[in-house]
């Protein structure tokens, strides 16, 4: 069975999370590890930790992915911005040391008139930082829509932070399905250019996670407006086509439509049911 999942709140924490998950027919989830504004985490629960681990297990649950807040940004031009990004991913990766199976992903940061270069020497400054040989958890760079100044809009400008990144083997890449369409990669017309692409200049087996997410807005907008899955300018074809790619299908697949629980577990009822038609057609 594909691994599908959403993105969760995480304010009752894990166990409540992968109950949740059970609940509406996922075997991955998503979640924040701390609250945008104000970066403050909750106290960690080691037992809440252990039970989801256990109940996580017994349920056969996939690989899940935590997500820093996306208020972080590592390419700052202020010292101070970047020192907290430090500081909280450190702490992030610490806290995850405690959860089987989970992914780090972030959003490579804005470099604001700095320059992809300047910007891009401060994400690697970041990544050999945190990154600890001895880690479990691998960190996700997010590719980007390329919204104002934000570095990682190009699978070149990802290779570029993954190439001087000291321990690189705990590093890869989570694809998200509207900002590389948003970012002018053309996965409804063309997703087998896109995806050689992506293994020619980054490579396959540094993609660990894909975010599922239609477009509000056209093929290189680089705008970020995700839309529910089917309602958006990529369409329910070509995002089931893209799931059911062989390269794709093995991933922790997570929306992140703007939905409620009851929304979520639609869409994921409504993809198993397609993907399950489109295995039937191929047989
Ligand atoms: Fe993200
Ligand atoms: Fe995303
Ligand atoms: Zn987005």
């Amino acid at each position: 069975m594909m691994t599908l999942g959403c993105h969760l709140s995480a304010a009752n924490g894990y166990l409540s999370m992968g109950e949740e998950a059970i609940s509406i027919d996922a075997n991955t989830f998503q979640f924040f590890t701390r609250n945008p504004r104000g970066f403050k985490a909750k106290e960690l629960d080691i037992d809440d930790c252990e039970a989801f681990n256990k109940y996580w297990a017994e349920h056969d649950g996939g690989k899940i992915v935590a997500h820093a807040p996306y208020t972080l940004n590592a390419c700052s031009a202020d010292q101070k911005v970047r020192e907290l990004a430090h500081m909280i991913m450190k702490d992030d990766i610490e806290r995850l040391s405690h959860i089987n199976g989970v992914y780090y992903n972030f959003h490579p940061g804005s470099h604001v008139k700095q320059g992809v270069e300047i910007g891009t020497d401060y994400i690697v400054q970041l990544l050999n930082d945190i990154i600890k040989p001895e880690q479990t958890t691998i960190v996700l760079l997010e590719t980007m829509a390329g919204k104002g100044s934000e570095i990682g809009r190009t699978f070149e400008e990802l290779r570029a932070i993954i190439d001087r990144t000291e321990h690189s083997e705990k590093l890869g890449v989570c694809l998200d399905t509207c900002h590389i369409f948003d970012g002018g990669y053309d996965i409804v017309n063309n997703a087998d250019n896109v995806m050689e692409e992506f293994d020619k200049v980054i490579g396959l087996d540094r993609l660990y996670a894909v975010h599922l997410n239609d477009s509000k807005n056209k093929l290189g907008s680089h705008k970020d407006r995700h839309e529910l899955i089917g309602k958006g300018e990529i369409g329910l074809d070509a995002l089931v086509s893209f799931i059911s790619r062989d390269e794709i299908k093995k991933l922790p697949i997570i929306l992140e439509t703007p939905n409620d629980l009851p929304g979520y577990k639609d869409e994921i009822s409504m993809l198993r049911a397609a993907l399950n038609q489109c295995v039937m057609r191929n047989a």
